[in-house]
């Protein structure tokens, strides 16, 4: 590695807080589904910010959005109106046929607030006593690191050493009904979840499940949360990964690839009347629903509509699943997952393989021990769908 690269590796690691074991590579520009590091060497791009760029790296609509409304009008804060955000939520509504939508920033922040609505419907329409709402999630999800969001989790790692942790979520397995079902309480106000759990391994549920669970819901007059900041917007091949089961959530958080890979923007979906709960000064957010944030959103969805990038997720995820199926290799347990967002498992750690992919021009990253993540940008072409699986077979063959 040249001596700018570890230069920078080692001023990172010298002031900043190590909270991230980065590969072993510099990034300096990008472009579409391609990387170029400090030496002016070339990737292929298969974490894509963990689907924040589900477009690509810089989307010339996108940054041209992103352009022109920073040279007007960047931030103005809820105190006014304007011309922007009232352009960004009726497109919401129109894409995703959702009555109302509360804009906010990053995926954690959206998550707080879906659970803030949740509860606020067990108080006021349920009648849940006092302070005695419960929310039921599934163990190895993934919701974020805020002290609410860890408390959610069932991943020691991110809770230990951080209480006190906040009461009121249930935990059960992902994919048993049973379970589920027997989870549920006169005080259970929502049930969160992630339609296929992203950083938890690319674990997607037994077929139906996403239907079954929606059914109970509505059956014991519970909502139906899903977090769809990682699968939602094309990534699984339908435009939420909801959609698949045809399940339509009371509450829907997107986050991520909302942004355009410009610009943190996240959002919490929901019908006119859950909304309604949450009146003037209940919640807010300096930045949230800001000029430059609603303008940059609004491209990135006209893009995944009009470039139809769902499709686009659909017909590459399945010749890149397919290809990985059909590699003989013995260190590949299994293959999983829906559009681009796939897992490989395997039976070595997977960082070895991540290091192995990243000397021959491809970035992925392990999620959890033993699985690979696969996720390039939905703008992946044939070109670069076949060099990702030729350089995937020669990869896999490196000692563990
Ligand atoms: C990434 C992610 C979050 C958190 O989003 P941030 O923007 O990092 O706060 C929450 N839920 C899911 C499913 C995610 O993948």
């Amino acid at each position: 590695m040249p001596d700018r690269a570890r230069e920078l590796i080692a001023l990172e690691e010298r002031y900043g807080a190590h909270t991230y074991r980065p590969l072993d590579v510099v990034v300096e520009r990008a472009e579409g589904v391609w990387l170029w590091d400090v030496n002016g060497r070339r990737y292929l791009d298969c974490v894509s910010a963990y689907s924040a760029l589900n477009h690509g790296h810089a989307h010339p609509r996108i940054r041209a959005a992103l352009v022109e409304q920073s040279q007007r009008l960047s931030l103005t804060s809820r105190a006014m109106y304007n011309d922007q955000l009232p352009l960004l939520l009726e497109r919401l509504s129109s894409v995703t046929g959702y009555e109302s939508a509360l804009p906010m920033n990053t995926g954690v922040e959206a998550v707080e607030t879906a659970i803030k609505l949740a509860r606020r419907w067990g108080y006021e329409v349920k009648n849940i006593p006092a302070d005695r709402a419960e929310i039921v999630v599934f163990d190895n999800n993934f919701h974020g690191r805020t002290i609410t969001a860890i408390s959610a989790s069932s991943t020691e790692q991110y809770r230990s050493g951080f209480g006190p942790l906040l009461p009121g979520f249930v935990f059960v397995p992902f994919g048993d009904l049973g379970a589920l079902e027997r989870a549920l309480s006169p005080r259970t106000c929502a049930v969160l979840i992630e339609p296929i759990q992203g950083e938890g391994g690319v674990v997607v549920p037994p077929e139906g499940f996403l239907a079954d669970a929606a059914r109970v819901c509505r059956e014991h007059n519970v909502l139906f949360v899903a977090d769809e900041i990682q699968t939602g917007l094309g990534r699984t091949g339908d435009l939420f990964a909801c959609d698949h089961e045809r399940v339509r959530p009371d509450i829907l958080i997107v986050g991520k690839a909302l942004g355009g890979g410009y610009y943190p923007v996240s959002a919490v979906l929901a019908s006119r009347a859950l909304m309604e709960l949450f009146g003037a000064g209940d919640h807010g957010s300096t930045f949230g629903g800001n000029p430059l944030a609603a303008a940059v959103a609004r491209t990135a969805l006209d893009v995944t509509v009009e470039e139809d990038l769902p499709g686009r997720a659909r017909s590459a995820g399945e010749t890149i699943l397919s290809g990985l199926r059909a590699m003989p290799s013995p260190r590949i347990k299994e293959v999983r997952g829906r559009g681009l967002l796939i897992g490989v498992e395997l039976d070595m750690p997977a960082r070895t393989l991540a290091d192995a992919l990243l000397a021959r021009g491809i970035v992925a990253k392990d999620t959890h021990e033993r699985v690979l993540r696969i996720a390039p940008p939905l703008v992946i072409d044939n070109e670069a769908t076949a060099l990702l699986l030729d350089r995937f077979a020669d990869a896999i063959l490196v000692p563990a």
